[in-house]
């Protein structure tokens, strides 16, 4: 009987495809493994494979697959049933998933390739001046790519070029599998076989000695190095020995001397030192460590609820060290790499080379080699990544941390799948029978209201590492201070105050405003106007540094104008405030410290985020400003005030979860304050200090606040209580949006009554030309989520069909937020 295999392709279709299995691939196929099938009418994609069997499709006359790509699986059917369950429960296409699931160099790509027609003689004069410099090109390169030959004629359409010679039988157009990763390759040295042999060494080198002095120095460096280390010599190293350039190397291997040989190598790898042994708990840390343990004899997943400085890590740290023991794997998942440089280069000195890295900032070859690390562990059981992190094939897993669990960064936007990492890591650890710590010094409602219910372990830890205070929090009334004209721009004399005392200890002194730019709204004092994106809902934010105006959500920006674009007024004013104009206002008040700014602004390099930091850490930097960045886990141990330059816009958010938020984002900041010896001090400066929120924040009552929002939500049927799903309707045509959505919601509210809300513009209702328009269903937690969602897509298929919505984007956010 013959074979069939489902294949998942990287495309948004509804499942996977069916294809024959060739006799002779029988043997050799197995689930998991990378096979290229043909799609559509020339298109040639890599699929995985998800099942074989022997079900011949009834509808469809089967193609085959052409290509086993690997020798064994590189997806595990661990990883297979966590990307169903992801299709599944997050309403979106399985391909989808594969995308975002494995590195992309994985998923080679075909490529339409032109090669010359051996078996017809070319008549040259017969070409076109365009064809004859194809032909010439692959005269000397006998395969060319598209790509390579829009680039020799300087054209984007060559397609009818290319077609039209192979018309003249003078080419040949071919679909290429086209790999993408690519092992790094490095360049070693060594001495050549010939010359290892003595008399003829000793020889060579009283030739050189006196008529090639810098290569007579380069064969002794040669020989130190050597004796020293037993590790390859590279060409740079032994120049550098030398002090000489690489040039005096080539021409020793020209000579015979030297032999040049290559080995793949790890773009990454760790060089530093490690520390011998793991940190001393204090008897808190010791109890809560012990405390996890024992919860985790009967629960898999554990909240570790800890307050700012209070060690977390070092907790983290033992419980890694018992996994590695019992020779599992560790997954320790961050929100943001970026600011993780501390806590990675922390956990090196434990850990060593057991630490890799995985996150998108890698390049697409770093990537696949930590994947191919996890899949065969044959190197580093720890790994710390981003959401993302979550789909790599572990075989051995026994512990997945997530640390500062509340962050919003673990839950993705777009594209589909729009999963949670942080609930995802859950059911993965469910998978191997591995346990989940949850980290946090704020932990999201979710996985509070979880461990009140005793769904989850709950363990806390209450004091700072060595005993330090929390930080005294201090509210600054705005509306008095503007009253009584107490105000230096954006700055209370109580805030300037603070600021003076703390830097003239010696202290350094962060600043917190949520908004980068340097004022989002220009507007003019005669008629009004104030520029908008042209693309987008929304003002643009003026930038001083560059006297631009920027639109944050498409990148559109012009040059600041200085006269009105509605009137030609030369009165114009900017309201409100981001972080650039804290940064010229501290300019000219403290003018002998050095102030820094960090927002996505000043961070947008590979490195720009990481050398902040440091110059922060080696007090370089006198004042930071900066964006929430600046809540993110990071450690600096000479601050002692952080000041909030205005807590109103997090109040006022227009989100349920907005108190939740800026809550956390408060206590998190403050947070940086204090963490050695003398207790840190906190401003707020806000227009509503009376507010329960920022009360709560002063008076560090997480407790508090959480059951007071845990009942609110209740009350308003909102998360966790509830359910959400989110359905978004988006087109260039405004009248098109809101017909689609008033048609979908009367749809939903005969399935789903009044459990459905909307349609409603977001705040932000054009985007890139697209309006926007949500619809929301609150799912009761008496009702089946699945049976909700199945009657959901079915909706939304007729809605589909209806040719007037064709063109219509739908997408579906699962747990949006
Ligand atoms: P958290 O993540 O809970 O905010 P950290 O793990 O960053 O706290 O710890 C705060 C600081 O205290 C860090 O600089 C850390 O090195 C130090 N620290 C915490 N526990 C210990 C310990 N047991 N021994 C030595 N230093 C510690
Ligand atoms: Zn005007
Ligand atoms: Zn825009």
């Amino acid at each position: 009987m013959a074979y069939y295999a489902d294949i998942i392709l990287p495309l948004s279709l509804p499942k996977p495809y069916t294809y024959g299995v060739l006799e002779s691939q029988e043997k050799h196929l197995k689930t998991g493994m990378r096979v290229a099938v043909p799609f559509g009418k020339t298109k040639v994609y890599t699929g995985i494979v998800a099942k074989i069997h022997q079900d011949k499709p009834a509808l469809y006359e089967v193609k085959y697959i052409e290509e086993i790509l690997d020798e064994t699986p590189i997806v595990t059917l661990k990883q297979l049933e966590i990307w169903q369950w992801i299709a599944a429960y997050y309403l979106c296409n399985i391909g989808e998933v594969l995308k975002a699931a494995l590195p992309s160099a994985l998923l080679l790509e075909s490529e339409t390739v032109v090669e010359l027609n051996k078996e017809k003689e070319i008549q040259v004069e017969e070409l076109s001046d365009q064809e004859y410099l194809i032909y010439e090109a692959l005269q000397q390169k006998s395969i060319l790519k598209v790509q390579e030959i829009m680039g020799i004629l300087g054209l984007k359409k060559v397609l009818p070029i290319i077609q039209a010679m192979a018309t003249k039988d003078v080419v040949v157009i071919n679909q290429e599998l086209y790999k993408q990763y690519k092992p790094k390759l490095v360049r070693y040295v060594k001495i050549s076989e010939a010359y290892r042999d003595q008399e003829q060494l000793t020889a060579f080198l009283a030739t050189i000695q006196k008529a090639a002095p810098k290569q007579y120095e380069v064969m002794l460096s040669y020989f130190s190095i050597e004796a020293s280390t037993k590790k390859p010599i590279t060409p740079k190293q032994l120049a550098e020995a030398a002090k000489t350039t690489p040039s005096t190397i080539k021409s020793l291997v020209s000579k015979g001397v030297l032999d040049e040989y290559y080995l793949q190598h790890d773009r990454m790898g760790f060089q530093g030192d490690t520390a011998s042994s793991s940190p001393v708990l204090t008897p808190h840390q010791t109890a809560a460590f012990e405390a996890i343990n024992t919860a985790f004899l009967d629960k898999n997943v554990c909240l570790l609820h800890g307050v700012t400085s209070s060690g977390k890590t070092e907790v983290y740290v033992k419980l890694i060290e018992a996994q590695l023991q019992q020779d599992k794997q560790v997954l320790f998942m961050v929100p943001e790499i970026g600011l993780t440089t501390q806590l990675i280069a922390r956990l090196q000195r434990y850990f060593g080379e057991e630490v890799q890295v995985y996150h998108s900032r890698n390049s697409v070859n770093e990537r696949v080699e930590t994947y191919q690390h996890v899949l065969t562990q044959t190197k580093g059981k720890i790994v710390i990544g981003t959401r993302s992190a979550v789909f790599l094939p572990f075989k051995n897993l026994g512990l997945i941390i997530v640390d500062e669990e509340h962050e919003t960064t673990y839950k993705q936007y777009d594209p589909a799948p729009r999963y949670n990492a942080r609930d995802i890591s859950v059911l993965l650890a469910q998978k191997f029978n591995a346990k989940v710590l949850l980290g946090s010094a704020t932990p999201s409602l979710e996985s509070y209201d979880n461990a009140k219910k005793e769904k989850y372990a709950l363990v806390e830890l209450t004091k700072r590492y060595g005993n330090v205070l929390p930080p005294a929090i201090q509210l600054v009334d705005l509306k008095q201070k503007y009253k009584r004209k107490q105000m230096t721009g954006h700055f209370s004399d109580t805030l300037l105050q603070e600021m003076k005392t703390c830097l003239g200890e010696g202290k350094q002194v962060i600043l917190f405003q949520n908004r980068r730019g340097y004022s989002p709204i220009l507007e003019c004092n005669t008629c009004g106007f104030s520029p908008q994106c042209p693309n987008c809902d929304v003002s643009l934010t003026y930038h001083k540094h560059n006297h631009s105006l920027r639109c944050h959500y498409c990148g559109y920006h012009i040059a600041m104008q200085l006269q009105c674009m509605g009137c030609g007024s030369t009165e114009i004013s900017t309201k409100g405030f981001g972080t650039e104009q804290i940064e010229t206002e501290l300019k000219s008040v403290f003018k002998d410290y050095k102030i820094a700014r960090m927002d996505l602004d000043t961070t947008r390099g590979k490195y720009a985020c990481e050398k902040i930091i440091s110059e922060f850490e080696q007090q370089q930097i006198d004042i930071l400003v900066g964006t929430q960045m600046l809540a993110k886990g990071l450690d600096f141990r000479n601050v002692a005030l952080v000041g909030i330059m205005n807590a109103d816009t997090l109040l006022n958010y227009p989100d349920f979860r907005a108190h939740e938020r800026c809550f956390q984002l408060l206590v998190q900041v403050s947070g940086r304050a204090g963490r050695t010896k003398e207790q840190g001090k906190v401003l707020i400066q806000s227009f509503n200090p009376n507010h329960q929120i920022l009360q709560q924040v002063t008076t560090n009552q997480y407790a508090k606040m959480a059951e007071e929002q845990l009942y609110e939500r209740k009350n308003f049927k909102y998360p966790p209580s509830y359910k959400l799903i989110r359905v978004v309707v988006k087109h260039k045509d405004y009248n098109a949006v809101n017909e689609a959505a008033d048609w979908l919601t009367k749809a939903y509210q005969n399935a789903f009554k009044e459990y459905v809300l909307g349609p409603e513009f977001p705040p932000v209702m054009r985007i890139r030309n697209a309006y926007i328009k949500y619809i929301l269903i609150k799912v009761p937690p008496a009702y089946s989520l699945q049976k909700t969602k199945a009657y959901l897509e079915r909706i939304n298929i007729s809605f589909s069909a209806i040719g007037a919505f064709r063109k219509i984007r739908l997408n579906v956010n699962v747990d949006p937020y």
